[in-house]
């Protein structure tokens, strides 16, 4: 963000209009400059044709119009991924992916420049925090791929780089105004949102009472081997989170997801099955299985397909809903934070 600056795409539509009062406005220029930035996604103030000369040059001054640069894409071949590396306005780069499905346009967004929840297998988090993302730079990379794709996008996950719970108010005001019929519209229920269990933040949002996926990132069945693979697992207990997503269905009726990161040896046995199936028995939920993608940084394999069928058969026969997420785009670092990760480690 540019120093002094307003980041008027932020704003929800009653402060966009509470600024253009405070400013001597009339209330409905808000309305106005609201659906330029967030249905048409103009790139520039000077794109704003139905508002007035004195007004633009008043915006151009005063605020930022934040919009992302796109540094680089990759296409997969196999299956149409794509990912995109973005710059901010103060020149952190970021990346996000575009995932197409039978049933529409799914993009997954970062919400913080790198991360500092330090899980061990995943490459977002190996150089600790720079800061969060605003809710203009996350809205910004659903609208920048929607332009570029000329499709509209029905899906939005927040599982790129980043805790979004670790950036709990502009997540919400982002939320706001994705889902905004004045803007791009998303329902709802096209919006997950992953975390690695911060429970506080996780009740506040059942509080919220939104139509949301919440998806919690769980990766073991038991607090010590969670606590060897997530360090965030120190602060919460395991029965705890898993009593968090009890409390967010309550609140919301959302069926919640439990992902699931399969690792060869590590969590990966009948036993992790049993035992995963005891902790979350009873709840409304579904548990996603990752097979682990392997980084450079760390010995984390992948356990063998036969391992991978079995933990699932033996989820289902202790009547647990589970799927086995499809790797998309393998051939373009399309997961957590490597594509960043490369282009970061070529800069230095
Ligand atoms: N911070 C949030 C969202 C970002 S990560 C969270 O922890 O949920 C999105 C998902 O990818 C999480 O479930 C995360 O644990 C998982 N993940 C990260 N690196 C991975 C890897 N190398 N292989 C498989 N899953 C990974």
């Amino acid at each position: 963000m540019q120093q002094n600056k307003v980041d008027i795409k932020s704003m929800s539509l009653p402060e966009l209009t509470a600024y253009m009062e405070a400013i001597g406005e009339k209330r409905f220029r808000a309305k106005q400059l609201y659906e330029w930035m967030h249905k048409k996604q103009a790139a520039s103030f000077d794109d704003m044709t139905n508002i007035p000369k004195v007004l633009i040059q008043k915006l151009k001054e005063d605020c930022e119009l934040v919009c992302l640069k796109q540094e680089a894409a990759q296409v997969s071949a196999i299956d149409g991924t794509r990912k995109y590396l973005f710059a901010l306005p103060d020149g952190n780069v970021i990346e996000s992916v575009l995932m197409r499905y039978k049933h529409g346009c799914s993009v997954c967004i970062s919400s913080q420049v790198g991360c500092r929840m330090g899980c061990r297998f995943c490459a977002s988090t190996l150089d600790g925090l720079v800061r969060g993302l605003a809710p203009s730079e996350m809205l910004d990379q659903i609208y920048r791929i929607g332009q570029d794709i000329g499709e509209r996008i029905s899906n939005v996950v927040v599982m790129g780089t980043g805790e979004p719970l670790d950036n709990f108010d502009n997540l919400l005001r982002f939320l706001t105004i994705l889902t905004d019929e004045n803007g791009l519209h998303i329902s709802q229920r096209g919006v997950t949102v992953s975390t690695c269990g911060i429970v506080p933040k996780m009740r506040e949002l059942a509080d919220k009472k939104l139509q949301i996926t919440l998806a919690l990132s769980l990766h073991a069945s038991s607090q010590e081997r969670r606590r060897e693979l997530m360090p965030v697992a120190n602060r919460y207990e395991i029965h705890e989170v898993v009593e968090a997503c009890r409390y967010y269905f309550a609140q919301t009726g959302r069926r919640v997801t439990f992902e699931y990161s399969l690792v060869g040896g590590v969590n990966d046995t009948d036993e992790d099955a049993v035992r995963l199936a005891e902790l979350i028995a009873g709840l409304n939920c579904h548990v996603n299985l990752i097979p682990v993608n392997p980084i450079r940084e760390r010995d984390y394999v992948q356990p063998e397909r036969r391992a991978i069928l079995n933990f699932k058969n033996k989820l289902e026969k202790n009547g647990i809903n589970v799927t086995t997420r499809r790797t998309l785009g393998s051939d373009i670092d399309a997961s957590c934070g490597q594509l960043r990760k490369k282009f970061m480690d070529n800069q230095k």
